[in-house]
């Protein structure tokens, strides 16, 4: 772990004069110096514009942008020409919205979504319905936070053309069925779209395995930079859909009154491309595969476990969800009783404990759950027992701080 840990300059950085105790994972994460140094060698050595020159310093750039879709695709176990290079999940999904959703739905065809979705995943296909005349129809978890066998057989039925759903909540942190969601979707002639922008970090994602039909995540929350994300989209479908964004590099030929358009995935990449942030994803993946899956899983399930445990002993504090950490990645949410998140956010922080509280980009889950708002912390391969002890010691403090009594009241 601390030879992990040493990889993350920023862990060395003081909060509110304490050490910093970096719990906000799932909003982003930390970047390894194996990252860091891989962006700075390629704008060092190998920066030009790709696709564009015909010399020598531009093809080694058109190499870095296609050596990275290449690992990316490995990563998820597709074909490069099935990897699209996007800012980030929110414009994966976008793309997927607009290129696939207002062309090939229409009146009455139905999208089926979880409440838990993340804005990005849901207000998207609020626009599609609107302009197409789809309807949403949306699935709810149980008590522990888990889509039932029922409630998916109720849901996704010969009207549903589209399943767009999160592999884990971004609150909520439960891995959702989707093998019986893919299983009932393509049974009724479905697409489904995976929102993997808080499972990729933590488990692999093996679209071939899962069978999905489209996946998306950030590059930013998997150790890469900022402003990198993928789209995967099964060639066949890749292949019929229109462009989304339009200019220059994403054409087959130009002409006064029309174009065409490149094949896939290059018609998807309009304009100059981030590949300095695609060479750092690619490090990214690099530097999570050297530590390995088995490790990275064992890690954060003990330390899950350990929240777990902790938090459901601390009185007046709710727990959003099941509190077996078997199906949960990384994130635990919670409130503190009379105590508005933003403070309890705030008193942790004064400890050093950076946490993220709000609605999570999830106001229909907060709704749902009948909150305005909550707490989240979640969790990195760098965190360590110690760091979640001290969450907890801080956490055990703050209706005192709030001035609800004495800590033994608590
Ligand atoms: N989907 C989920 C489940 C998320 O947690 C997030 C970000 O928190 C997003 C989508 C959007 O990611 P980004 O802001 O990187 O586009």
């Amino acid at each position: 772990m601390k030879m992990i840990r040493d990889d993350f300059p920023i862990l060395t950085v003081t909060e509110n004069d304490k050490p910093l105790i970096y719990l906000d994972n799932a909003a982003t994460t930390s970047k390894p110096l194996q990252v860091l140094r891989a962006v700075e060698a390629y704008y060092r050595h190998d920066n030009a514009n790709p696709h564009r020159g015909v010399y020598e310093l531009a093809a080694r750039a058109t190499k870095a942008h296609e050596d990275s879709r290449t690992k990316v695709a490995e990563f998820l176990n597709a074909s490069p020409d099935e990897i699209i290079f996007t800012q980030n999940t929110t414009e994966s999904l976008n793309l997927i919205a607009y290129s696939y959703g207002m062309e090939f739905l229409g009146e009455g065809d139905e999208i089926v979504l979880s409440v838990a979705e993340h804005h990005s995943n849901l207000v998207p296909w609020q626009r599609v319905a609107k302009r197409t005349g789809a309807k949403l129809v949306y699935l709810y978890p149980d008590s522990k936070g888990h889509l039932t066998e029922e409630e998916l057989n109720q849901k996704i039925t010969s009207r549903t053309r589209l399943v767009a759903v999160g592999h884990v909540s971004n609150v909520l942190g439960i891995e959702i069925p989707v093998s019986s969601i893919v299983r009932l979707a393509h049974q009724n002639g479905a697409v489904v779209v995976l929102d993997c922008a808080q499972s990729a970090p933590h488990m692999q994602v093996d679209v071939k395995r899962l069978d999905v039909d489209f996946a998306a995540f950030s590059g930013h929350k998997l150790y890469g930079p900022m402003g990198i994300g993928v789209l995967y989209g099964r060639k066949e479908l890749l292949e019929k859909m229109p462009p989304f964004l339009t200019g220059g590099d994403m054409i087959g030929s130009v002409h006064e009154q029309n174009s065409t358009y490149a094949e896939v995935p290059r018609r998807f990449e309009a304009g100059t491309r981030n590949v300095g942030g695609e060479v750092g994803l690619a490090a990214a993946i690099d530097y999570l595969q050297s530590i390995g899956w088995e490790n990275i899983k064992a890690h954060e399930r003990e330390l899950m476990t350990r929240a777990l445990e902790g938090l459901a002993k601390i009185p007046h504090v709710t727990v959003y969800g099941d509190l077996s950490p078997d199906k949960r990645h990384g994130v635990i949410s919670f409130n503190v009783e009379d105590v508005h998140p933003h403070d309890t956010a705030t008193l942790l922080d004064a400890d050093g404990i950076t946490v993220r509280a709000g609605h999570h980009c999830a106001q229909p889950l907060m709704e749902y759950l009948k909150i305005n708002a909550c707490v989240r912390v979640s969790f990195a391969v760098y965190n360590t027992a110690e760091e979640v002890e001290a969450f907890l010691n801080s956490l055990r403090q703050v209706r005192r701080w709030m001035g609800f009594g004495s800590e033994s009241t608590l």
